[in-house]
């Protein structure tokens, strides 16, 4: 009898139709992957590991025997604020091909602001022909917050492009060609020098509001920020005060304190803010349920569990 593993998805989710569809296929010949909704009491308490997106906690409550949960995003803050500390380890997706993915991202959006793209769209509202000094890349200083799986391939791929490239991590680290910084005086000394400070760090008890006011203060004048790690690490009101009355020029912006970004919002008008909708690195389903087969057919036939989420630092 091949295992059953549980899709934990609200019904109501487009995405449960397409993983539906995926995981069934990744997985075949290894587990039957069956919605919460679909099983019986037996296969309920049956249940070792569930595949999870945006599960309702009730649901994965409802799987006493579970040991472990995969979800298919990086980013886990609400599953591990939803789930009881004792319950199933949490494994978070973490895809190659998601870091070439927001590698990408990062090098695109840094570009934008190196080269000017702005001031130049706004000159060409303005029907305005005025041409600025050309910046090289090796003057430009970019500053990475979060040196994990998408940060330091995003530092790499800077410094691959001609940037002078800082990090900055929780714990020591070290990376080729990149200087790296740690702990709370790191992160000052990566803001005051940078040109271009790239939020990519997780959202957690310790990063929640962590760029403030006094943080943005301390950034180097007409510096710019990228946020593609999680709204609530940016003070948004003090983001809007940096912008106005601060030393920041610019805001590139992937993600909110609520998402979609309410119509009435001040940052859909403001000159200095570019708006995007979470789409810096979105998961490639195809590699996704690749990597969450190997994981679940290495559990059942080796009993090895991924690297999973420290519930003690959130991440
Ligand atoms: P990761 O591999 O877990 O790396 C996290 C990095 O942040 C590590 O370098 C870690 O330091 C650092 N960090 C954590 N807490 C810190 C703190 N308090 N102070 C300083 N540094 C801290 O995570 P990842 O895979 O790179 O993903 C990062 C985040 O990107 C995800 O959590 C998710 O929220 C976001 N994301 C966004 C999108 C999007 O489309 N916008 C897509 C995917 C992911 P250590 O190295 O010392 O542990």
């Amino acid at each position: 009898m091949m295992p059953i593993v549980p899709f934990v998805s609200p019904p109501e989710s487009g995405e449960r139709t397409t993983w539906a569809k995926i995981l069934p296929a990744a997985l075949s010949g290894i587990v039957q992957v069956k919605p919460f909704d679909q099983l019986s009491q037996d296969e309920r308490r049956a249940a070792k590991v569930a595949i999870v997106a945006n599960p309702n906690p009730a649901d994965v409550a409802a799987l006493p025997g579970l040991v472990w949960v995969q979800s298919l995003w990086a980013g886990v803050e609400r599953l591990a604020a939803d789930l009881p500390k004792d319950g199933p380890l949490i494994v978070r997706l973490t895809d190659p091909r998601m870091a070439e993915t927001m590698s990408e991202a990062v090098l695109a959006w840094t570009l934008y602001l190196h080269r000017d793209m702005p001031r130049y769209m706004a000159q060409q509202r303005a029907r305005v022909w005025r041409e600025h000094d050309l910046t090289g890349p090796e003057e430009r200083t970019v500053g990475i917050l979060g040196l994990g799986k998408l940060g330091s391939a995003s530092a790499q791929r800077l410094a691959a492009n001609g940037f002078n490239v800082l990090g900055w991590s929780r714990s020591e680290k070290t990376l080729d060609g990149i200087q790296c910084h740690h702990g709370p005086d790191g992160l000052r000394a990566v803001l005051k020098q940078s040109d271009i400070n790239v939020l990519l760090m997780p959202l957690t008890d310790e990063t929640r509001g962590l760029i403030g006011a006094r943080e943005l203060s301390a950034c180097k004048e007409g510096a710019a920020l990228i946020n593609f790690a999680r709204g609530p690490i940016l003070d948004e009101t003090a983001l809007l005060s940096a912008l106005d009355d601060g030393p920041l020029s610019h805001a590139v912006l992937d993600v909110f304190n609520e998402e979609p970004l309410p119509a009435s919002h001040p940052f859909w008008q403001h000159e200095g803010i570019t708006v995007l909708p979470h789409v810096s690195a979105p998961t490639t389903r195809a590699t996704a349920a690749k990597l969450v087969a190997e994981n679940i057919a290495r559990y059942f036939a080796e009993g090895i569990i991924p690297p999973a989420v420290d519930r003690r630092r959130g991440y």
